[in-house]
């Protein structure tokens, strides 16, 4: 008698499990996927906002970047992944002033740490969300991030409104 009750426990406790079971497997049936299904969806594929892919000098429509070459993120670099390449041309009224030629940046190494972008204050830098780099050849993880012929943007200087001349009769008094 007692081993029929225990068959007959086992048995409901068994079922019910069962039950638990297919009510998780149910819920997750119909649960919105998350799951990515790449390369399939490469072409719909969206990384997250905060994603660093590699690092990328934006150029605007005149080939114009923002960097004047001042060596900051290299220095900030801690496992030299940039090369900053600069030369000093004089400016058209006499001054000497640093000009970008090459910036190398080496994804090879990159830890996407981001320290670069912090350093730099003009904003010559970011990331973007490319991440397929794979290559047979580790040089062509070298990338020159400054397009050929490309300068850096001129900066508009703005010139300070003349104080108002005191009217004459202010002055008297
Ligand atoms: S993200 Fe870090 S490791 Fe990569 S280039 Fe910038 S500072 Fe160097
Ligand atoms: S990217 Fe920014 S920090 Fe780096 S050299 Fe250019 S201006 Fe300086």
């Amino acid at each position: 008698m007692n081993e029929e009750k225990n068959y007959i426990e086992g048995l409901l406790g068994g079922i019910r499990t069962l039950c638990v079971g297919l009510k998780t497997s149910m819920r997750e049936f119909f649960t919105k996927k998350i799951t990515e299904q790449y390369p399939e969806n490469r072409n719909e594929l969206q990384m997250f906002e905060r994603f660093r892919g590699s690092l990328t000098m934006p150029h605007n429509e005149n080939n114009e970047h923002k960097c004047i070459a001042c060596g900051l993120c290299q220095m900030a670099c801690p496992n030299g992944s940039i090369n900053v390449v600069s030369e000093m041309v004089e400016t058209e009224d006499g001054k000497k002033k640093k000009q970008l030629v090459r910036y190398e940046y080496n994804l090879g190494c990159c830890m996407f740490c981001q320290l670069c972008t912090r350093a730099c204050a003009h904003g010559a830098i970011s990331f973007d969300q490319s991440f397929e780099n794979a290559v047979f050849d580790r040089a062509k993880l070298v990338k020159v991030l400054n397009q050929p012929g490309s300068k850096v943007v001129e900066k508009k200087v703005v010139k300070k409104p003349e104080p108002a001349a005191a009217p004459a009769a202010e002055a008297k008094a």
